[in-house]
Formats: structure tokens, C-alpha cells, sequence
């Protein structure tokens, strides 16, 4: 049985163009990169064209703003950690209540640590409240963490407007991005804002997992997160991990080709993939109407129908998607984004999330749209709620 990937989201294949572009930096070129001998130099430069590759994706200025990490996890982490410890007086923060567990559950250990925290809400389409957060702007806030893209919804938000007008009130807060779902679903230019730092991943565009990169604006200074060397102009030691360096700007370049009409083919697929459940499924409900979303991502409401069932029937058929966050599906706690949003008890449970790829095929789409309202109809006849889904499917 072929399998149709649609949960690019949680992680995506590595293209082909990228691991051949990683092999020879195992066997052939593998010098440590900061050692003088004509070997070494190979990875040395590698390593260097990649940090320009990397400043190009993101739209900044200077290849130096690049540090490379080992996830979009830890260029969280240090761009929130290494700012706290540079400005120990100051004690609040703020993020979103949508933001990925990377960023979250730093904020809650960080509350327990004495800090202030404010959880920005999110209206019924997935669209942050832009005011609220500037209202919570004040001389003591020290980070504003907002990601770009959800991962869940997809719902790109308002980064560049919020890092003006948050610097407008107070020029000091420090504003981090987490760039990791829409790095390479939209163009992406920092250095005409006034972000300071943004977090990216290599495994959600096609590339490596364990390798990441986070941007840090010319003179924003950040206490490192990882001491030792001298690796990285001394913000994060530990020998570079050139051929995932390497990997990882491929990964970019690749993604940077015919963006354009790629993402325009994307969410043509996606919005097939919508209209299509929408109009044969009678209880599909659309979760995230935000103003706008990156290209590949939906996500679906099924009424009273227990959304692990479907995920498991769906994998039966041989078809990837998710009904939360990577990291809390298989739990049984509903998504803290869909319940951020309001989205009502009755599809809370039942919410699938479909996100697509360049490698996904009109004949793939056309497959689930056929196979999804079998599996539903199935589940329907076994929900505990009979009686509220035979008004809704007319039986
Ligand atoms: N931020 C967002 C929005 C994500 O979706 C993820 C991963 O799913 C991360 C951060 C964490 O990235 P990584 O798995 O590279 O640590």
C-alpha cells in the first residue's frame, strides 16, 4: 500500500537533492571545521556558504546575524533564555496561548522562576488579539515570543506589525519569532523589520532532523545557552554539524525555487482537499478561517467522532495526518490551540489536521476526499452521540 503523507507539519521527507548534498561531509569531508588543514578547510567553507544560504532564506542582512542550533526548540530557548539573563530586573514576558510547547512550557517554568508571564488569546478564526498584546507591553517586559505561522491552524500572524508597534512602546523588549511552520511556506524578509530574533527547523521544509538556525539581528547581544568553545563567535559552542549544516541550507534552496507557483499549486491541493470533505462530509466543520494561512495546512472538525478513530482508520488506508501537535498527540488532552480558539466540545475531540507538501498529488487528495467520508459514516454508527448526529446527517 503507497502511503499519502499529509502531515508535513510533524516533519516531512528529506528530499532526495538534500541527503546526496549531505553524504560527501560523512566520509570524505569530514574536518573539523575549525582546524587549519586543507580537509578541515572544506567543512570550514561549507559551513560558511551555508550560513549564507541561511541569510538569504530568511531575508537578513548579514550572514553573521546566523547561529546555527540543533532544532527549532532550541533556537527558542536561546533567544528567550539568553535575553532573560542579559536583563535580570526585568520580570515579565509575553507569548501567545497558541504558541508551540517549545516556547509554552518555557514560559510556565519560567513563571515559576518569579517571572510575569501573559498568554495572548486568539479569536474563533485563530486570529491573535494584535491589541491585547500591545496593551501588555510595558518599561518591564522584557521578551514579546510570537510565532509567525501556527502550526496547527496554519494562521500566519501579524510578526512585523506587532515587532514595530511593541518596539514603539517600549524599544528595549525583545521580540522572538518562531519562524519554525512558515520557513519555506512563505517568503520570509527580517531584516526590514524590527524582529530580533527568529527560530527555524531543517526538518519542516525537506530537510535534516537536528539541525536548525536561529536569526539574531546585528548588536542584539544574547548570553549563550550552550558554553564551551568558540564555535558559532562564542553564542553557542559544540563542534558545527556540517553535514546537516550543509543538508539544511540545500533544503532551503530548494524551497526557495519556484516558491511561488509551488505555494500557489499547494493551496490549490489544500483547497480542494477543504471543499471536498466540506461538501461530502454533512458534520466536517472548518476550524481556522484566519485572514491568512500559510498554503498547506487545514484543519477539520468532525463532529461528536472521536478523532484518534479517525486517524486510525485513515492509517489503515495508508494515509499521514494528526489530530494535534506531533508532540501531544497520542495524548488524550485536546489541542490547547483548538480549545484557545473556543472550538466547541462537540468537534474539540474529532479535529484532524492535514497538511500537505510539495511531494503531495492531486490523485493523493482526490483518494482522501473518496476515502474520509467511508471512515466517517463508519464512526458515526458507533459515536455515543446518535441522536445529535442524525439531525446533522438527516438519518
Ligand atoms: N515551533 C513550531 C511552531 C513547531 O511546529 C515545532 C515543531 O513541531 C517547533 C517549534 C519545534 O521544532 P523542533 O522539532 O525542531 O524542535
Amino acid at each position: 500500500m503507497s502511503i499519502i503523507y499529509l502531515d508535513n507539519n510533524a516533519t516531512t521527507r528529506v528530499d532526495e537533492k538534500v541527503a546526496e548534498t549531505m553524504m560527501p561531509y560523512f566520509c570524505e569531508n569530514y574536518g573539523n571545521p575549525s582546524s587549519i588543514y586543507d580537509l578541515a578547510h572544506k567543512a570550514n567553507t561549507a559551513v560558511r556558504k551555508s550560513r549564507e544560504t541561511i541569510k538569504d532564506f530568511l531575508g537578513a542582512k548579514d550572514a553573521k546575524e546566523i547561529i546555527f542550533t540543533s532544532c527549532g526548540s532550541e533556537s527558542a530557548n536561546m533567544a528567550i533564555k539568553g535575553t532573560l539573563e542579559l536583563a535580570p530586573h526585568k520580570k515579565h514576558i509575553i507569548t501567545t496561548k497558541v504558541e508551540h510547547p517549545c516556547v509554552l512550557n518555557l514560559y510556565k517554568d519560567l513563571e515559576k522562576k518569579g517571572y510575569k508571564a501573559d498568554y495572548i488569546g486568539v479569536d474563533s478564526n485563530g486570529d491573535l488579539d494584535v491589541n491585547e498584546l500591545l496593551s501588555k507591553v510595558d518599561k518591564d517586559t522584557a521578551i514579546v515570543s510570537v510565532m509567525y505561522a501556527n502550526n496547527e491552524t496554519g494562521a500566519i500572524f501579524p510578526v512585523e506589525e506587532i515587532a514595530q508597534k511593541v518596539k514603539e512602546i517600549n524599544p528595549d523588549t525583545k521580540i522572538f519569532v518562531d519562524a519554525v511552520q512558515a520557513a519555506g511556506k512563505i517568503p520570509i524578509n527580517v531584516k526590514d523589520t524590527k524582529i530580533d530574533f527568529m527560530g527555524i527547523s531543517a526538518h519542516k521544509f525537506h530537510g535534516p532532523k537536528g539541525i536548525g538556525a536561529l536569526y539574531i539581528k546585528s548588536g542584539t547581544m544574547v548570553s549563550p545557552l550552550i558554553v564551551g568553545g568558540h564555535q558559532e563567535k562564542g553564542k553557542r559552542a559544540g563542534t558545527e554539524n556540517v553535514p546537516y549544516i550543509v543538508g539544511m541550507a540545500r533544503a532551503a534552496e530548494l524551497a526557495t525555487e519556484n516558491m511561488e507557483d509551488e505555494l500557489t499549486r499547494v493551496k490549490k491541493l489544500r483547497d480542494t482537499l477543504e471543499e471536498g470533505i466540506l461538501t461530502k462530509i454533512k458534520n466536517a466543520r472548518l476550524n481556522s478561517t484566519a485572514k491568512n494561512r500559510v498554503p498547506n495546512t487545514t484543519n477539520i472538525g468532525f463532529l461528536y467522532i472521536e478523532g484518534e478513530l479517525i486517524l486510525l482508520h485513515l492509517n489503515d488506508e495508508g494515509i499521514c495526518a494528526s489530530s494535534g501537535s506531533a508532540c501531544t498527540s497520542g495524548s488524550l488532552e485536546p489541542s490547547h490551540v483548538l480549545r484557545a480558539m473556543g472550538v466547541p466540545f462537540t468537534s474539540l475531540h474529532g479535529s484532524i489536521r492535514f497538511s500537505l507538501s510539495r511531494y503531495t498529488t492531486e490523485n493523493e487528495i482526490i483518494q482522501v476526499i473518496q476515502t474520509l467520508p467511508h471512515i466517517i459514516n463508519k464512526l458515526a454508527k458507533i459515536s455515543p452521540f446518535q441522536k445529535e448526529l442524525g439531525e446533522i446527517l438527516g438519518c
